[in-house]
């Protein structure tokens, strides 16, 4: 050994030997609740195994989320020679958390267990309202409703929400398609009136949580979800990191111009993507050829029902969107790049024309090495993976001091911001 590893060492050693033995125990923890929710339920052997610490170490963390309820163990099938193997898995009996999800025209809340399980019946749905305050009313009276539950503990909710978030401060900045929560801070609100953390987060990146943990992306680090709806929003996961940016505004592909004098947009600019290439489009287009005012579910439903044809609109739709899925294909270099749309019920050839349009306008190596897929999470799901998230991945202290130097570091939470 040199002396500068030896030298190395020694440092290491005075280090670790003073960070707060309650501080590698919540680490420890954390590692187990990864653990679980990658692999599902596992017996203690399992456990100790797969999240790489030692058995007597996993155990004490196992016991110290067992206590806390965010474990739970119980009898699985028996394993090949009979004997019954005890699992644990995260709990969904005891506990549960929320999602809250804030679209255009409609909101959602769910309720979930800790491994994400989405059941209808303990789901609630109503029109957006037209101010922030009957959101809060609103939104408010349905969460209760779900946290009514006898001997179930609600541990948090998270609120899927479109347009731009500053996840640093907890607020919607600018929302051209729900407009009432600009300037707001329904997370802090919500807390304040319900009494458990509520965080937000940005709808796009919903989405890319749904697919990495309950979908199709559960062992991709490098993938994109571009999520077509009212307007266009995009999500990448790179390197395994949400991209936030700064604050968190990244990813408004819907609000880059694709034509100079175009139609003017909800943000107050001109021609952009989403004015041409969304949802809304399509039903503003065949209310103007119909010359009556239709709905994005009306149209949907007249196309699907086969009463309607708009292959000149779908066609038109098509063309901009591909040149929306090869700039982020040139730009992020997914894996795969998924889709979420509610246009693909309209159309079943839209995938593959849109395939084929992307291939015209990527780059060729890009566009190769990349797949484009239909998404099949929701947000839901992601708004449920979020608050999951914030929850396991936030027992970590923010601040370790290092008793060499006796500075002060800030270790990053492990929300969204540093994920
Ligand atoms: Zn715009």
């Amino acid at each position: 050994m040199t002396n500068q590893a030896a030298v190395g060492i020694l440092l290491f050693m005075g280090l670790t030997s003073l960070v707060q033995p309650a501080l590698l125990s919540k680490i420890n923890e954390r590692q187990v609740l990864r653990t679980l929710r990658a692999r599902g339920p596992q017996s203690r052997a399992e456990v100790a195994r797969h999240s790489g610490i030692s058995a007597p170490t996993a155990s004490k963390a196992v016991e110290s989320l067992l206590r806390a309820g965010l474990l739970e163990e119980g009898d699985a099938d028996g394993d090949l020679r009979g004997r019954p193997a005890r699992k644990l898995r995260l709990a969904s009996e005891t506990v549960q958390v929320l999602g809250l999800v804030i679209e255009a025209g409609h909101c959602r809340a769910v309720a979930a267990g800790l491994d994400g399980q989405l059941h209808e019946s303990r789901e609630t749905h109503f029109s957006t309202p037209e101010t922030y305050e009957s959101l809060l009313d609103i939104a408010c009276s349905h969460a209760a409703r779900l946290m009514h539950r006898p001997l179930i503990t609600t541990l948090g909710m998270a609120i899927s929400m479109p347009g731009l978030i500053d996840y640093r401060q907890g607020r919607g900045i600018l929302s051209p398609n729900v407009p009432l929560t600009n300037q707001r801070s329904p997370g802090h609100d919500l807390t304040e009136r319900l009494g458990i953390p509520v965080i937000l987060i940005q709808e796009s990146h919903a989405l890319c949580l749904a697919e990495r943990h309950y979908g199709a992306a559960k062992n991709m680090n490098d993938f994109a979800m571009l999520d077509v709806s009212t307007g266009i929003g995009l999500g990448v996961m790179s390197g395994g990191r949400l991209l936030t940016g700064h604050v968190g505004l990244a990813g408004e592909i819907g609000h880059i111009t694709v034509e100079m004098d175009g139609r003017l947009c909800g943000c107050g600019n001109q021609g952009c993507l989403e004015t041409v290439a969304s949802d809304s489009t399509l039903a503003a287009m065949l209310s103007d050829r119909l010359q009556r005012k239709l709905s994005v579910t009306e149209v949907l439903a007249l196309l699907e029902n086969g009463e309607l044809t708009a292959d000149e609109e779908l066609g038109q739709i098509t063309r901009y969107l591909a040149v929306g899925l090869a700039a982020v294909i040139n730009l992020f270099n997914p894996s795969t790049l998924f889709v979420h749309s509610r246009l693909f019920s309209a159309d079943k050839a839209l995938l593959t024309t849109l395939i084929a349009e992307t291939g015209r306008r990527a780059l060729p190596p890009s566009f190769a090495g990349c797949r484009i897929v239909q998404a099949r999470g929701s947000k839901r799901q992601g708004a449920i993976a979020a608050i999951i998230d914030h929850l396991t991945e936030s027992v970590v202290p923010v601040v370790m001091t290092d008793a060499l130097s006796g500075h002060s570091t800030a270790l990053r939470p492990r929300s969204l911001l540093s994920r």
